[in-house]
């Protein structure tokens, strides 16, 4: 226990560890910051209850505590979704379009949120991979224990390398102000709001449990999603925004949500079904999840164990099927930047 003690303090130092990764850092990045991937007040304000709001964790502690299964966890709203992967001034002035206004959606507001979901995880994975790198020359490992993690660093050092790949986009599109470069799905409600998220995906399976890329493949790059909640002026928005490098998987992913929907399935289901399969930076609104039958907890607490099961295969309906009629909102519009023929 001793090692694995010691691997999360190191993991734990290189998440204090703040860095700025706006596209232009240098001189100005005088104050690293805990910033949000998503917004204190706008965002998880409007779900916390008692200042608390809740997770579903897949962390070692909650396992132990719950018969090895995840389980929500309360957490104080203002410290849900932080990361130390901006300075001060980069965050206030980056952000401005979108910590100060209600989604419009416009293009550059939505390349913004796309951003910081994009930003957040590299900033993750690059602890990861950094984590593991320093580690392996621990002079208390075992030979079998080396070899293990030097087999985990090679893929977390591909998977971060994966992510290089698309910040380069992404870096030189905001720094040219090329907004019109994203490609955007925004569906709209005017619901109560119980459910906030930022997260990213390499997608595998459509909506309508066709296959799109082989996450398996290395020699290739990756089409990449990213997607987020939002406030509006009225109401509030769920997005999927992908930069035109990855119109190949991610046209037919937005494609296929749309054809779900004209073939009968319900919107509010596929974002639903989507949140708690694919993103694990989320936070929801405690007496919603409490209100609940406990068989829709159940179904979601076991999807989000199935797809957090290493040894588990993704099964290719994951995003067509599962989790119907749980979640209480309505979706009236739809926005986006797809045109009949692109
Ligand atoms: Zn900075």
């Amino acid at each position: 226990m001793k090692i694995a003690a010691d691997f999360f303090n190191e993991m734990k130092r290189n998440e204090s560890r703040g860095r700025c990764l706006h596209f232009e850092r240098g001189e100005r990045c005088n104050e690293i910051i805990s910033a949000h991937s998503i917004q204190k007040s706008n965002q998880l304000g409007e779900i916390a209850e008692a200042g608390h709001v809740y997770r579903i964790t897949a962390e070692m502690s909650v396992l132990r505590d719950n018969n090895w299964q995840p389980a929500p966890q309360k957490i104080g709203w203002k410290k849900a979704s932080t990361f130390s992967g901006f300075c001060k001034y980069h965050d206030n002035e980056l952000f401005k379009p979108i910590d100060n206004y209600p989604l419009e959606p416009n293009s550059e507001q939505v390349a913004l949120y796309a951003y910081r979901c994009m930003c957040r995880e590299y900033f993750t994975k690059e602890n990861v991979a950094t984590s593991l790198k320093n580690f392996i020359n621990n002079s208390a490992l075992h030979a079998e224990q080396k070899n293990f993690l030097e087999a985990s660093y090679m893929g977390h050092s591909l998977g971060f390398q994966r992510l290089q790949y698309h910040k380069k986009y992404f870096d030189a599109a905001l720094l040219s102000k090329s907004y019109s470069e994203f490609q955007f799905l925004t569906l709209t409600s005017n619901s109560p709001w119980h459910l906030q998220l930022s997260g990213v995906l390499y997608p595998d399976f459509d909506f309508l449990g066709g296959g799109l890329q082989d996450l398996g493949d290395f020699k290739s790059p990756l089409d990449f999603i990213t997607f987020f909640t939002a406030p509006l002026a009225q109401g509030w928005s769920f997005t999927l925004c992908w930069h035109a490098s990855s119109n190949n998987s991610c046209v037919a992913l937005a494609r296929s949500l749309a054809s779900a929907v004209s073939c009968g399935a319900s919107p509010q289901d596929a974002l639903l079904r989507f949140s708690f399969s694919c993103c694990e930076n989320h936070a929801f609104r405690i007496t919603w999840w409490d209100s609940l039958p406990v068989l829709a907890r159940e179904a979601i607490l076991s999807r989000v164990a199935l797809m957090a099961d290493p040894e588990a295969p993704v099964p290719s309906d994951y995003l067509a099927k599962g989790l119907e009629g749980i979640a209480g909102w309505e979706v009236e519009n739809i926005f986006t930047t797809l045109t009949a023929t692109s």
